[in-house]
């Protein structure tokens, strides 16, 4: 690696936060880690390269700050309590304006979360990032996708569909930004649902973050835990911002055309038993949380909308 490139990672991706379970951080060959007793490590990996998962102009604040909620949103998926993250990052060329606004915003959210950045790589080539996201879950309470049960009730955090929405938004070039700055901010602002995700961990064994869209990702539990759902479409949450709009361009049945990902809210899959505690969570948390429909011993999905069944996706 060239001189210069250290340069970059002493001056930008070195930090002064430091946790008490890391007795070596950036700066030797690999880090090394303390995971408390009775707890085990949960990581994951995420790559976001320029002009595919993000657009070419997003603003450096921006790409960090995404970078870094997407992989603490699937830690909030599993239950886990994030610890430390390395960064893989590859830069077309060394410009000090960019990475001093990348990495003032990485550090910044990362100790947010109380989270060290403990190693990394840094190369040339694409715009490109890759974070590894690691932290801790007790033994019985991680939430895995394969572990919905016929009868579960299905729950959404949040608001679907503003991020795909501003997406659209920032392709069409006849909209003018006013119209759109809410949902793009959504788009680029997603917030990873850390806390509820290790308070739900208490009373459900089952959840994914919804990155891919709601019905590919519930697709993903269902195919995980060998059954089917039934899902009402009215019950699907939208922001009034959604509203407002989807009124306006006569599009209010079309609310399912947006559930084309980005959301980054929990999906999560409660027993009936565990309703009432996980409807307490969500009144504690301020986070609304909303019943989309049930895990049935069957196949695939059935949208009903207003009591009557109107499209069926086999799994
Ligand atoms: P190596 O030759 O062992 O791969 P490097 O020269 O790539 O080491 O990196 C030196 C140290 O800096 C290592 O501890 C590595 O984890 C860390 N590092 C490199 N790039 C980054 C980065 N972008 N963010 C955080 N740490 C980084
Ligand atoms: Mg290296």
């Amino acid at each position: 690696m060239a001189d210069s490139e250290f340069d970059v990672i002493s001056k930008y991706f070195n930090t002064d936060f430091t946790r008490p379970d890391v007795s070596q951080g950036i700066g030797d060959d690999c880090a090394i880690l303390a995971v408390p007793e009775g707890q085990r490590l949960v990581a994951s990996v995420d790559t976001l390269i320029a002009g595919v998962h993000f657009p070419v102009d997003t603003s450096p604040e921006d790409i960090a700050y995404k970078a870094i909620a997407v992989n603490l949103s699937d830690l909030a998926a599993m239950g886990a309590e994030p610890a430390w993250f390395t960064l893989a990052i590859s830069l077309p060329a060394i410009e000090h304006d960019w990475l001093e606004a990348f990495s003032k915003s990485f550090h910044q959210t990362l100790e947010g979360y109380g989270v060290q950045l403990v190693g990394g790589d840094t190369t040339r080539g694409e715009l490109s990032i890759t974070i590894q996201a690691m932290g801790f879950v007790d033994v019985d309470l991680c939430m895995q996708r394969g572990n919905a049960q016929a009868g579960d009730r299905i729950y959404v955090s949040g608001c679907l569909g503003d991020a795909s929405l501003g997406l659209q938004l920032i392709q069409d070039e006849t909209r003018s930004s006013s119209e759109s700055d809410y949902f793009v901010e959504r788009l680029n602002r997603p917030v990873p649902r850390v806390e509820l995700g290790r308070s739900l961990s208490q009373y459900c064994s089952c959840a994914i973050d919804i990155s891919d869209g709601l019905f590919a990702d519930l697709g993903h539990i269902l195919e995980r835990s060998r059954r089917g759902a039934e899902i009402k479409l009215e019950n699907i949450p939208v922001s009034s911002q959604m509203k407002d709009y989807l009124d306006h361009e006569n599009k209010v049945s079309a609310i399912h055309e947006y559930m084309t990902g980005d959301d980054y809210e929990l999906l999560f899959t409660v027993s009936e038993a565990n309703e009432d505690a996980v409807k307490a969570i969500g009144e504690d948390l301020a986070m609304p949380l909303s019943c989309i429909g049930v895990i049935t011993e069957g196949e695939g999905i059935t949208f009903i909308n207003n009591g009557k069944v109107v499209y069926m996706k086999s799994s």
